[in-house]
């Protein structure tokens, strides 16, 4: 059993992407050639889970993968990147999640994702991995494993008093309400804020509306990330709540992806480590980190260390 206190616990999902790109995307029934092919580390609790941890927060991952070389694989890259594997369980009943992604060079997509070992992720695994999620600053959680699991999750933490960062993504209609109520900062993209509230959020006014109508099913704190916008914040009792916009700098995005995990994984290595900053400041330095995310190809490949950022940001 652990005896470490970790800063940042992630209850969350591993996945490995499979990428082959294309000049085209087959048709059904058709064997076309590809020109390039890689394999990435993906999964959002992966990607959130492995930011904080290259920012310099002490983490610990609970996921379950296969007994088979994608999982092994994960293990070692978890391992690489500083992430506790105490509470990474292999599993023979199912494979290593993967994502299996065709680009083509109009930088169009197909992709067909296999959750596989990430959905058998249980509350006796949660249990396993109690003595540290009981005992984290921050617990994080997706909806890339079962909701079930996650939400346990989220329940266990707001018993031990362990601040929660709650993503819903991918987003769920009639999402339970008890996941507002679990959630200290409630996190989400414009589509799923639109998904949830059924209010169209195309601006940052509409983000307002929506982070307002998150506020009132029962979160603490709702952000609403808006890509190159940077993101709205929103914090207190839904009468009396402060709505700030936190605009990011201008840069030039080379590849968005996991850019959203990447603001998470910092929101909750700002949250453990400076958890008297107001959200917004540590709303600030996560879109900065981000911003940095969007400047590589690849999705964790493209995620800064301390090293690579301005002192500032510590
Ligand atoms: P993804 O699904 O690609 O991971 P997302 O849709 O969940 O992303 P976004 O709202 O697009 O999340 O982006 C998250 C954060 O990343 C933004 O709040 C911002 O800080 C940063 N970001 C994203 N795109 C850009 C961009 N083009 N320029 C600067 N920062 C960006």
């Amino acid at each position: 059993m652990t005896e470490e206190a970790f800063d940042v616990v992630v209850v969350g999902s591993c996945m490995t992407d499979l990428v082959s790109q294309a000049q085209r995307l087959p048709r059904a029934g058709e064997t076309i050639h590809g020109h390039k092919f890689f394999i990435g580390f993906g999964g959002k609790g992966a990607n959130q889970c492995i930011q904080a941890a290259r920012l310099g927060a002490k983490t610990a991952m609970v996921c379950k993968v296969g007994r088979d070389y994608f999982g092994e694989n994960y293990i070692q890259n978890f391992r690489d990147n500083g992430v506790s594997t105490e509470f990474v369980g292999q599993t023979a009943d199912a494979a290593t999640g993967v994502a299996s992604i065709i680009v083509n060079d109009a930088g169009e997509n197909a992709i067909v994702i296999v959750a596989g070992a990430n959905m058998l992720l249980s509350g006796e695994d949660l249990q396993h991995a109690l003595p540290a999620l009981s005992r984290a600053k921050v617990l994080v959680c997706q909806l890339e494993v079962s909701p079930d699991t996650t939400l346990q999750a989220l329940r266990l933490a707001q018993e031990n008093n362990v601040k929660t960062i709650f993503n819903p993504a991918p987003a769920i209609p009639d999402l339970d309400p008890d996941f507002y109520r679990a959630s200290d900062v409630f996190c989400c993209n414009e589509s799923e804020a639109q998904l949830l509230t059924e209010m169209a959020v195309a601006s940052i006014e509409d983000a307002g509306h929506a982070g307002r109508e998150l506020l009132r099913r029962g979160c603490r704190s709702v952000i609403v990330t808006l890509g190159s916008q940077g993101c709205v914040v929103l914090s207190g009792q839904e009468a009396s709540s402060m709505l700030h916009h936190v605009p990011t700098e201008t840069v030039t995005a080379v590849d968005t992806t996991g850019a959203g995990d990447s603001f998470i994984g910092a929101l909750a290595f700002y949250m453990t480590t400076f958890p008297e900053m107001p959200l917004q400041e540590m709303a600030s330095r996560a879109n900065q980190v981000a911003g940095v995310s969007v400047l590589k190809i690849g999705t964790q490949a493209s995620y800064p260390s301390k090293k690579d950022l301005p002192s500032k940001l510590f």
